[in-house]
């Protein structure tokens, strides 16, 4: 998909790259793949009654949390019939480190309060997964980090790609999320 900072969920097709923030294969067989660089990636299995898998997968940054992108992708599954949803996130810039200004951080954390953070170094911040895991977790889905227990942050190692890190002589690249069912 042709990332753009969206909540915009779309399904997976195999014609076109469609503008969206979030990708669906509603047969679970179509290898969907999301492109972050501090911003939150999602990837989604739903579980049908018959045994049947729909997926998708989730670019999560800042209007994608404050728009709920997450939690629409959820009823976008919800809809073709996944019972039960489990999510993993993938590493992204953490909540110490992403400094916004003031009146950005009041604005969306007026929406998403669990998104409210500070710096490490005292200035307004937005905690973008605690964000996701709060949406996702109340649309019901069972949230894992794909990084292990703790998810490392994107800024803060320099063996992952961070845009804000690009300035300070780090690669310009991006992680990706894959999701794909086999057999
Ligand atoms: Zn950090």
């Amino acid at each position: 998909m042709n990332q753009t900072h969206s909540t915009t969920v779309v399904e997976a097709g195999p014609d076109a790259v469609p503008d969206a923030d979030a990708l669906l294969s509603p047969t679970g067989t179509d290898a969907l793949a999301v492109l972050v660089a501090d911003c939150v990636p999602v990837v989604l299995v739903g579980s049908t009654a018959r045994g049947d898998h729909v997926t998708a997968v989730v670019h999560a940054g800042r209007k994608g949390v404050e728009g709920d992108i997450a939690g629409r992708t959820v009823e976008e599954l919800r809809q073709r019939g996944a019972l039960t949803t489990s999510a993993w996130i993938g590493p992204s810039i953490c909540g110490r480190c992403y400094e916004v200004p003031e009146d950005m951080r009041e604005q969306v954390a007026g929406v998403v309060p669990s998104a409210l953070s500070t710096t490490s170094w005292g200035t307004p911040a937005l905690d973008l997964p605690a964000g996701v895991r709060s949406q996702l977790e109340a649309a019901g889905v069972s949230v894992h980090n794909a990084g292990g227990s703790k998810n490392p942050c994107t800024l803060e190692n320099d063996g992952l790609f961070s845009h804000r890190a690009v300035g300070k002589g780090r690669p310009e690249g991006r992680l990706a999320g894959l999701v794909w069912r086999h057999g």
